[in-house]
């Protein structure tokens, strides 16, 4: 499946799009990793990204195109994608419109994951994310906590409160989304392709689109 996944920071597109991906081969987009992947390593991007990303702004949009011009060309998207956290303005979803006509690519939907914003307020203030820039499994200490405290299951790393999940830059996130993503939903209903599905369970989510899709 090729799909953009639209939605509030929290709203679960990270979630979701893991359990899709389990489905049919279809690999996760997630910009955010990419980006913070970058920071960690200490590349030339993710010296430009960090203070953007740590005040809860969005990176320049010629940033988060040269990495997806690139992305979407490996062989592992042959199979289908899930876009997660990109486009994330109006300018990038025009931009990626004519990219994947140029590489001849057909989008199966967008999926708008609506949530309401106070539980998106207080999932994203108590997730932990492991630092491991390999595996940046997520948790939550009320729903989902660590086995061990702060440390991550799956690899062992540390799994931390990210930079940009303070009450402060959260909110500010939130302000970013509504003025500069949330009409996004208009330009995919424009084009007849958004579906939103509204829900607080990721799995109702999945199975919302897999309806969708006929599987
Ligand atoms: P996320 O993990 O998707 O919440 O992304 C974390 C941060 O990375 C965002 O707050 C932005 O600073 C940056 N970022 C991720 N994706 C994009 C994008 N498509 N456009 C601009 N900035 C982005």
């Amino acid at each position: 499946m090729k799909l953009i996944l639209l939605g509030a920071p929290g709203a679960g597109k990270g979630t979701v799009a893991k359990i899709l991906t389990t489905l049919d081969g279809s690999i996760q987009i997630s910009t955010g990793d990419i980006l913070r992947g970058a920071v960690q390593a200490g590349t030339d991007l993710g010296k430009e990204a960090e203070g953007y990303m740590n005040r809860g702004d969005l990176v320049p949009d010629s940033l988060i195109m040269g990495i997806m011009e690139n992305r979407l060309q490996e062989d592992d998207c042959k199979n289908g994608f899930l876009l997660d956290g990109f486009p994330r303005t109006i300018p990038q979803a025009e931009d990626l419109n004519e990219l994947l006509a140029k590489l001849d690519i057909k989008l199966d939907m967008v999926v708008n994951i609506d949530v309401p914003r106070d539980v998106i307020f207080d999932r994203l203030c108590t997730r932990r994310t492991c630092q491991n820039p390999e595996c940046q499994a997520i948790y939550n200490t009320k729903s989902n906590p660590t086995k061990v405290d702060g440390i991550c299951d799956k690899c062992g790393s540390p799994a931390i409160q990210r930079a940009d999940e303070t009450e402060e830059a959260i909110a500010h996130r939130l302000d970013t989304y509504n003025k500069k993503t949330a009409p996004l939903a208009g330009f995919y209903e424009k084009e007849g392709l958004l579906k939103t599905i509204t829900g607080t369970s990721s799995d109702l989510v999945v199975d919302g689109i897999k309806k969708e899709l006929g599987m």
